[in-house]
């Protein structure tokens, strides 16, 4: 027997109409360059609508897909909804992946039109004579603001906007239906694509936005610091209209200072970013005296934030740290640290430097190389497998990827251990574990430890050969200040096993960041190859 309720498909439009709707005058901020723009979710959406029924009249709609080459801005924004809520997909392609990965991304997708902007349209005009099947190009910038430019049969988007219908009403979806194409960044091989549905997208953005994830209201204001191009964007460009936040788009501009004054500015109550950003703001900080305005929560994801971060932030500002994990192929976060605001401050910094665990909607679990489970006894390290409504279920178009088990769980790629809380801790990615002497040593719990040195601004650790002993840790520090090896491997000795202690340890003026932000240890390992940094 079917119960009797309302079919009400989970669709983005529906997303961006709630906004509109409810919060219609809760600010939409843009500055880019040298454009401000400040609208609400009554104007964005209206924007959106005009844009959704000038794509229908260009011949977008069901089974299309454009993409876009672009930083976080109000376009961009308005574009999600605009492509995705007339059916179409929208590839979000990553102006940070090297150059022939964003060609091979794109021609891979195999579309015509690609959304581009101001910062953006000199990289294009290099990809272009690459790019096999783009034949139009939106320029995504005010009007009459086309530069002198190499690339043909550019569209202005305010025209599209212009001569668009404000009262456009979005057409009813399939909630299956695709809406959005993220690639992951390809640091093994080429980069494989996730096709996200609406129904999974919208699930795991009020499923990570609520109480035990970023816990967001009408109160908040989100600086949107990843880029819309990474894992659906964090899910930031839905929760600003499902929960009513006000939502601040920084465009191409990452730098400490910028982000800084926005922070303070706009009233930023929740920071998201890679632990790099929030590394470089608490210094910046702490060496000019300055606070982090109102901004009472960072979201950390993409890697595991130190432990001294997180200590740092909610002892000097009282900013607590949500801490989650999750890939490009389970949409957005998966899981997430909650600590409820009775627990005492240590247990507090204990949870938060946790991944947390799976949110309503997902689940994880961990197995050994044949699938086989193994114990959730916070002991027993396993591959860490996933399920849920906005997980992966096979890469776009290369059915030959086997990364679901037979019962459907799909293999991350990761090492963890889950207590029987079901409380995740990543060990580490499963190629940058150190397996020393049949045994795994963490990278990352290494590079967790040497943090905790005041000296030290950032650290890596990565495996080197060793005739005895199969591999053992290298250590590579951005020092902070001037410090030795000796006191680096005395601090470490107070911290973690002896038998860890790496091996060699180099000094460096900057380490190497992929295209996202992260640690980048493919170049550290390249660079070790050539002889560029010596173990
Ligand atoms: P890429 O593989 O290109 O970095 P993703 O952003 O999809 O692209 O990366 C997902 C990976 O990032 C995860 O498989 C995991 O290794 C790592 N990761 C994400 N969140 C965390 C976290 N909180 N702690 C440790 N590692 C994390």
């Amino acid at each position: 027997m079917f119960g009797l309720n309302q079919d009400f498909p989970l669709l983005l439009s529906s997303v961006l109409e709630h906004g509109a709707a409810n919060f219609g005058d809760v600010p939409v901020v843009s500055v880019n360059r040298d454009e401000a723009v400040r609208l609400n979710y009554a104007t964005a959406a209206a924007r959106a609508r005009r844009l959704g029924s000038s794509l229908r009249r260009l011949g977008f709609g069901p089974e299309t897909m454009a993409g876009s080459l672009a930083w976080n801005s109000h376009r961009h924004f308005e574009l999600f909804y605009g492509m995705t809520g007339i059916g179409a997909v929208l590839h979000t392609a990553n102006p940070r992946l090297p150059p022939a990965q964003i060609c091979y991304t794109i021609n891979f997708s195999g579309y015509r039109t690609l959304f581009i902007d101001l910062d953006t349209i000199e990289l294009v005009e290099g990809l272009a004579p690459r790019l096999e099947t783009v034949r139009q190009y939106v320029l995504m910038a005010p009007p009459g603001a086309l530069p002198d430019t190499t690339l043909t049969d550019v569209i202005c988007y305010e025209e599209l906007i212009e001569a668009g219908d404000p009262d456009f009403v979005w057409p009813d979806l399939d909630e299956r239906t695709a809406c959005l194409l993220c690639f992951t960044s390809g640091t093994t091989g080429d980069p494989k694509g996730a096709l996200y549905n609406h129904r999974g997208t919208v699930l795991n953005a009020m499923s990570t936005g609520a109480g035990n994830g970023w816990g967001l209201s009408a109160n908040d204001a989100i600086l949107a610091v990843p880029g819309f191009f990474h894992c659906n964007g964090w899910a930031i460009p839905f929760f600003g209209p499902m929960f009513g936040a006000k939502l601040v788009m920084p465009g191409r501009r990452a730098d400490t200072e910028w982000l800084h004054r926005l922070i303070v500015e706009e009233g930023i109550t929740v920071g998201p970013g890679v632990p790099t950003i929030w590394l470089s703001m608490l210094d910046h900080c702490r060496e000019r005296g300055l606070s982090p305005g109102r901004m009472n929560r960072i979201f950390s994801g993409g890697t595991a934030p130190p432990l001294a971060m997180i200590e740092a932030y909610l002892r000097d500002f009282g900013v607590r740290t949500i801490h989650g994990w999750g890939m490009t192929e389970t949409t957005s976060g998966a899981t997430m640290s909650f600590a409820p605001s009775s627990l005492p401050e240590q247990e507090a910094l204990e949870v938060m430097r946790t991944p947390g665990k799976p949110l309503f909607g997902s689940a994880i679990r961990i197995a050994d190389d044949n699938d086989g489970l193994l114990p959730r006894d916070g002991a027993t390290p396993g591959n860490l497998q996933v399920r849920g409504a906005w997980s992966a279920a096979g890469y776009f178009r290369r059915p030959e990827i086997d990364t679901v088990t037979a019962d459907g769980w799909m293999r991350t790629g990761d090492v963890a251990t889950i207590d029987p809380d079901n409380t995740l801790h990543i060990v580490d990615r499963a190629k940058d574990v150190i397996k020393s002497g049949g045994e795994w040593i963490s990278s990352q719990a290494l590079e967790d430890a040497a943090c905790r040195h005041l000296a030290v601004a950032e650290a890596a650790v990565v495996a080197i050969p060793h005739p005895r002993w199969q591999e053992r840790p290298f250590l590579i520090v951005v020092p902070r200040t001037e410090v030795s090896a000796e006191d680096l491997l005395t601090h470490l000795a107070g911290l973690v096993p002896k038998w860890w202690l790496p091996d060699s340890i180099a000094f460096v003026k900057e380490l190497p960041h992929g295209p996202t932000g992260k640690l980048a240890k493919n170049i550290l390992r390249d660079w070790i190859g050539q002889g560029k940094l010596i173990p």
